[in-house]
């Protein structure tokens, strides 16, 4: 006896961007999915006909993309807003050592799951349905991952987790994290949708014993996770104290190749482009942290002409992949000083970003609205008011939707925001939760000390 097929869901009365290779547009649109998979995209004519007795849900005009994907997230920052370290924070170091080393220390598992709480509420409040997060908690490494999860699985979403190594608190620190990242690796290997990679820092707070440790004990198949070049610091420290460039250090162990996410590359030379070029490691740009920290720019457009596969995060500074994009656009002309800057690169990248996900799932139709993908996809209240097709659909994206806020949001065919709320998150219970554990956050923040909190030699 074979069970009933799940109902069909026709989301109508939109415009539809296929995403994919060639991105399609379908005025007078419309998406049907059954279960987790998409069944149909076309015009919305002829999929009612094919579908007379689909459940609807109205998109109200809106435009309906595939679900957006976050190639680099800090969930754990999320209980930072407001607070300021006991002293300005006058460089990249500083911003590490005075906030976010002591923010990521007085981290319980509470405040861990509440921050997890809030950023992929807000992650599914601005369309994302899939992330890749990096993660930091000293004081509660073991489980912290499993931890994180959980509240990601009962959200809705798919993510790739890791923790941050690091020997900036000590080697047998460095060596927790590394055990955490590989007990969850193996835990969630087969898990289709949650899955763990190696989270590495940075290459100036990891010694090399530790790197080495890592590249032995890091299973076939399995990428790494790190910031690399965000501030010439990591060079400096890279080679002063450990002899070596921070993609040298990597690609002398191997760590350089088709999974290696590589975040930010502001300072990298063209030959730190090439070497990324050539282990086809991925170069993940965060426009909007980068500008927050004073730390420089990435020259999109330049890194990808040079060959280098180019995707898109937020870095915790927020969870809207779509004002990333518009920032990114405007922080390249800006800096260029060239009004005819981005249109090479960044149409493609949120497609950049798809190909990157597929690399670490068994879904090569992720992140694109496409029968049997994920049904994966967001509508933004953003109804062109002007003609759209493929070739200007980029321009509706960065003057118009990335400032729209998202309708609806369903991941793997499960609607989890629906006209503006949430369906799989109590928002008003998480905020509640979060004020009442934020305060006692803040007091063990301030009352690790003014001395500098780090032990390597920034
Ligand atoms: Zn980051």
């Amino acid at each position: 006896m074979s069970s009933a097929a799940p109902p069909v869901t026709l989301l109508y009365n939109g415009t539809v961007l296929t995403g994919g290779k060639t991105s399609e547009v379908f005025t007078d649109g419309a998406v049907a999915w059954s279960g987790d998979r998409i069944l149909a995209v076309g015009l919305e004519s002829d999929l009612t006909e094919r579908f007379p007795d689909a459940g609807r849900l109205d998109a109200h005009g809106g435009m309906i993309l595939p679900g957006l994907i976050n190639l680099h997230h800090h969930l754990y920052s999320a209980l930072a807003r407001g607070l300021a370290p006991s002293s300005p924070a006058i460089d990249f170091g500083q911003i590490l050592d005075k906030l976010w080393w002591r923010l990521d220390r007085a981290l319980t598992p509470e405040t861990v799951r509440l921050s997890a709480l809030l950023g992929v509420a807000d992650s599914i409040r601005w369309g994302c349905t899939t992330l890749f997060d990096h993660h930091s908690s000293p004081s509660c490494i073991r489980g912290s991952l499993s931890n994180i999860a959980e509240v990601i699985a009962e959200a809705g979403l798919t993510a790739l987790l890791c923790y941050e190594v690091s020997d900036r608190n000590g080697h047998p620190e460095a060596v927790a994290g590394l055990v955490e990242n590989l007990t969850f690796i193996d835990r969630q290997r087969n898990h289709p949708r949650l899955r763990g990679t190696l989270g590495l820092h940075a290459s100036f707070t990891i010694e090399d014993k530790t790197l080495d440790e890592a590249a032995d004990r890091r299973p076939d198949g399995c990428g790494c996770h790190i910031h690399v070049a965000e501030d010439a610091l990591d060079f400096q420290v890279s080679e002063v104290s450990f002899g070596g460039a921070p993609l040298q250090r990597l690609e002398e162990r191997g760590l350089l190749d088709n999974r290696a996410l590589l975040v930010h590359g502001i300072h990298l030379t063209s030959e730190g482009r090439a070497q990324i070029t050539r282990n086809d490691s991925v170069l993940i740009h965060c426009p909007e942290s980068n500008a927050n920290n004073g730390v420089g720019r990435l020259d999109v457009e330049r890194a990808a002409a040079e060959g280098c596969t180019v995707g898109l995060g937020t870095d915790g500074m927020s969870s809207a992949m779509l004002r990333s994009l518009r920032a990114a656009f405007l922080a390249l002309r800006a800096g260029r000083r060239d009004p005819t800057a981005g249109f090479a690169t960044l149409p493609s990248i949120l497609h950049t970003n798809a190909l990157v996900a597929r690399r670490f799932f068994d879904e090569p139709l992720l992140g694109e609205i496409a029968p049997k993908a994920p049904a994966d996809l967001c509508v933004v209240d953003s109804p062109p008011p002007t003609p759209i097709n493929a070739d200007n659909a980029f321009g509706h994206l960065v003057y118009g939707a990335a400032e729209a806020p998202v309708r609806h949001t369903i991941a793997h065919g499960r609607v989890l925001l629906e006209d503006f709320r949430h369906t799989t998150l109590d928002i008003a219970e998480i905020v509640e939760g979060a004020r009442i554990e934020a305060p006692g956050l803040w007091e063990r923040f301030h009352a690790i000390g003014d001395s500098p909190v780090g032990r390597l030699p920034i």
